[in-house]
């Protein structure tokens, strides 16, 4: 039997809350398939939650093949709508977010699991203002603040992107509060 402990297949968890589930490593039978032979039986031998506390890796085995991979569980933000300057709704992403600091962190040292940190931290930020709609100026603004605290190059880089995008007024405005606050 071979084991591929090395491959390991990412699989996003749609959670709505972050209350977490006790792990029960070695107990817990999931009705997640076996990437290599589809066998319904896996089991979780390893459950831990990352050091952020906002998402979960868990270790499966298939229970038919022994063959093993992680399955990532994490917050995902339902039904939130960012409203453009111009009026314009769209349904917030993540995907969109990722990208655009993964743009402002190129070559810089921010391990993986930190920028998965960051991005939870941003979520975070915008699932605690308790609305089903906000602002793009608003979303800049914590994706500015949260980038400030991890990387300051990737926080000037971002932030002169986002300027060139918004009115210059509008991002001054963002900052001085954002100065204002710190
Ligand atoms: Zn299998």
């Amino acid at each position: 039997m071979v084991k591929c402990a090395n491959l390991a297949v990412v699989l996003r968890g749609k959670i709505k809350s972050l209350k977490w589930i006790p792990a029960c490593a070695g107990m817990t039978k999931g009705n997640m398939k076996c990437p290599i032979c589809y066998h319904q039986d896996t089991k979780v031998i390893d459950s831990r939650v990352a050091t952020d506390g906002l998402s979960i890796r868990r270790r499966r085995e298939c229970l038919k093949c022994n063959f093993r991979f992680s399955t990532y569980e994490e917050m995902e933000i339902l039904d939130l709508t960012i409203i453009k300057r111009d009026g314009h709704k769209e349904i917030y992403s993540r995907e969109k977010v990722s990208r655009g600091l993964r743009r402002a962190l190129e070559k810089r040292p921010l391990a993986e699991e930190s920028f998965r940190k960051l991005i939870g931290l941003i979520e975070r930020d915008l699932q605690a203002l308790r609305k089903e709609e906000v602002g793009s100026d608003q979303l800049g603004e914590i994706v500015l603040k949260r980038l400030k605290e991890v990387d300051q190059v990737a926080y000037i880089r971002f932030a002169s992107v986002y300027q060139s995008f918004a009115d210059v007024n509008d991002f001054q405005q963002a900052l001085s509060k954002m100065a204002e606050k710190s």
